[in-house]
């Protein structure tokens, strides 16, 4: 038999381990900045950010700047295309640059020269000026994203625990930031992974899609299969019930002169937004089995 005090000091840590299961939201969010991803986006999508509000054009321009230099300097470099995708159509002269090219010669092995250029350039792009304000304004919009996530998470949790009925899984998922301009936001389902940058076109518009893509990996998880039903209940759930209940305002559909979620779904939404009321004032939800009623 145990001590008396060995008792109660075992008693003890069981119950805070009891109140830690039935108070604490068990998905961790741990938010980083990959570099090298940041410079490959910032190397494929500069193109893009021409088409940004005014606001961003100085950035857009110097990206551009940063891409043109990178071209000029790099493109007889066969590492080059290993980062910039547009240059795809030259993949066969890459590969035969890499095979064919003075293997004799220099005894030296060309898949690891390959490599080392590869990182070279990747410095090259680190030490510009810049991708150091890139940096700097996604490092400040990473702050910005996990101080507004974690006002919000409290909220969140005990919401979708509400909607899917159940407890939430035990997940730690991993959030890559991008900068805002790159308009980024998916998941990567089997890494438990979000890649997440993304202006914020209304209040609260972080929390809601980094909402979205934790009931993606969520679903994932319970093996619910994505398809078109499944992605427009996510939709429902967080996109529009989640974004009212948050900003106390709103409605479905639509925010402000926005639209709210993809296009293609949004028939099969409005089709299914009467059962999802109903399913709302349910007491006892399940929403597997909601899911399952929809599909007949
Ligand atoms: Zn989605």
């Amino acid at each position: 038999m145990l001590p008396y005090n060995k008792f109660l000091k075992n008693q003890f840590w069981d119950i805070i381990r009891i109140w830690y299961i039935i108070n604490i939201n068990m998905i961790k969010l741990d938010f980083q900045i990959n570099k090298y991803y940041l410079a490959y986006l910032v190397v494929n999508q500069s193109n893009k950010l021409a088409n940004q509000p005014s606001a961003e054009l100085l950035l857009a321009t110097k990206l551009k700047n940063l891409q043109k230099r990178l071209v000029k300097n790099y493109k007889n470099n066969p590492a080059y295309y290993f980062i910039y995708l547009a240059g795809y159509k030259y993949i066969k002269w890459v590969i035969e640059q890499i095979y064919l090219s003075d293997i004799e010669k220099s005894h030296n092995n060309q898949l690891e020269i390959i490599s080392k250029d590869i990182q070279k350039i990747f410095q090259t792009i680190f030490n510009s000026q810049e991708f150091e304000t890139i940096l700097k304004e996604t490092i400040e919009y990473k702050n910005f994203v996990e101080h507004q996530w974690n006002q919000n998470k409290s909220f969140v949790f005990n919401y979708l625990e509400e909607v899917l009925g159940k407890k939430l899984a035990n997940l730690s998922i991993k959030i890559i930031i991008v900068h805002p301009v790159l308009n980024k936001g998916h998941a990567v389902l089997k890494q438990n992974l979000i890649v997440w940058g993304h202006n914020e076109d209304w209040q609260n518009y972080t929390t809601v899609y980094l909402a979205h893509e934790i009931t993606h990996i969520l679903f994932n998880h319970y093996k619910i299969k994505l398809d078109n039903l499944s992605h427009a209940l996510i939709e429902l759930i967080t996109d529009n019930e989640l974004r009212i209940r948050l900003n106390q305002k709103g409605k479905y559909f639509r925010e402000g002169r926005k639209h709210v979620g993809h296009p293609g779904l949004r028939q099969m939404e409005k089709q299914i937004l009467p059962s999802w009321c109903e399913y709302l004032q349910n007491k006892k939800k399940n929403l597997s089995l909601f899911l399952n009623q929809l599909k007949k």
